[in-house]
């Protein structure tokens, strides 16, 4: 780092902001943006938040091409103090690095990282909305810049975070997702790039996500990528079930991405006292579990949705309803306290909570 000064540019035109009931994910973005560049030998220089604009990059460059790439998602949260909260950034950016590494991306200072959307946040905190379910969803992201057509890790990159403020993922109260199973095509295998989060994964999970939406179901429940028998996760979400009275989750095997919002349920239940098993699943043993009526509750868990109760599973022609199609007790238990602890209206027992301190924007 050459600089760690990160110099500020303040928009001379605010935008307009939607009022909160219209806020659709990931569609607006607010005033500023955080850009730093990398160049080999010299390391990342000129961090600074400048209006929020496009940027102009040469077509030959190599993120165009071979994809290298990773990004992050978060959020921010206002409390009713009007305190600005970020929920384990830390995390976030920890991620950011191992994904990074499993990309050849040189890594970014984790502190410095932090305190870069710390300010960014601060200058665009009245971007931050505050009605329930509503959060600033926010998207660091690192792409190769190179201009070069052979493939080698890039000796130029941009890391940027851009944030958008975004509406409930329920437009009524928490709301259970049907999901299929997907038999044929495969996210990741151990040894690839699954527990990157890098674009690449996104690219080849259309296809199926495609075919899913177009027989009515809204995720992708993802198998193994070697025998197709054992459960991975779901579209952008880890995925969680009941079983008589146990809680399994898939283990992290080299292929799946480790979610922080998974994590953060982990522990929640092993606070409770509630018993949790991160193992091996197989679609087999859940279709058991449904057939002698064991199969209690299931959900996702990922930034956006924060849980995502599973109302109806989709298996070789066969449906599973969860819990009557309804929320299950501990889905709702979780999501009530998670985002209670989010929004600062709960207790923060973990420390997961991080106040964007008020310097730049005095309002
Ligand atoms: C981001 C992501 C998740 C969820 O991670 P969180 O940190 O909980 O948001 C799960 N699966 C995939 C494939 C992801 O990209």
């Amino acid at each position: 780092m050459t600089s760690n000064k990160i110099s500020v540019t303040l928009s001379e035109n605010k935008k307009e902001k939607q009022p909160p009931d219209q806020l659709q994910f990931g569609t607006t973005f607010t005033d500023h943006m955080f850009i730093m560049d990398y160049t080999l030998g010299e390391g990342w220089h000129d961090p600074r938040i400048i209006p929020y604009q496009p940027i102009s990059i040469d077509p030959a460059a190599m993120v165009f091409h071979y994809g290298q790439s990773v990004f992050e998602g978060l959020k921010a949260y206002v409390n009713k103090k009007e305190q600005v909260l970020l929920f384990r950034p830390d995390e976030n950016f920890k991620r950011l690095n191992k994904s990074n590494d499993r990309m050849c991306i040189p890594h970014v200072d984790e502190d410095f990282a932090l305190e870069a959307l710390k300010q960014l946040v601060d200058v665009d905190r009245e971007w931050v909305p505050s009605a329930i379910g509503t959060s600033l969803y926010i998207r660091p992201f690192i792409i190769s810049t190179q201009s070069y057509l052979g493939v080698a890790p890039s000796t130029k990159y941009q890391f940027i975070i851009i944030l958008s403020p975004v509406g409930s993922y329920y437009k009524e109260g928490i709301a259970p997702i049907r999901i299929a199973v997907e038999n044929e095509y495969v996210r990741a295998v151990a040894g690839g790039t699954g527990t990157a989060k890098t674009g690449g994964n996104y690219a080849a999970s259309l296809k199926a996500q495609q075919l899913s939406g177009d027989k009515g179901y809204s995720q992708v429940l993802w198998l193994d990528g070697v025998e197709r028998k054992y459960i991975e996760e779901v579209g952008s979400m880890n995925i969680f079930f009941i079983i008589d009275g146990e809680v399994v989750t898939p283990s992290v095997n080299g292929s799946i991405l480790e979610g922080v919002t998974r994590k953060s349920i982990l522990q929640l239940l092993r606070h409770w006292n509630i018993p949790v098993t991160e193992r091996r699943i197989s679609m087999e043993e859940i279709k058991q579990a449904y057939a002698e009526g064991k199969l209690e509750e299931a959900f996702g868990t990922g930034t956006a949705a924060v849980i995502a109760p599973v109302g109806e599973l989709f298996w070789n022609n066969e449906k599973m309803l969860l819990n009557g199609g309804q929320t299950g007790e501990i889905s709702q238990k979780l999501y009530d306290t998670l985002t209670g602890i989010q929004t600062g209206t709960l207790e923060d027992p973990f420390g997961w909570s991080i106040e964007v301190p008020n310097k730049i924007n005095t309002k």
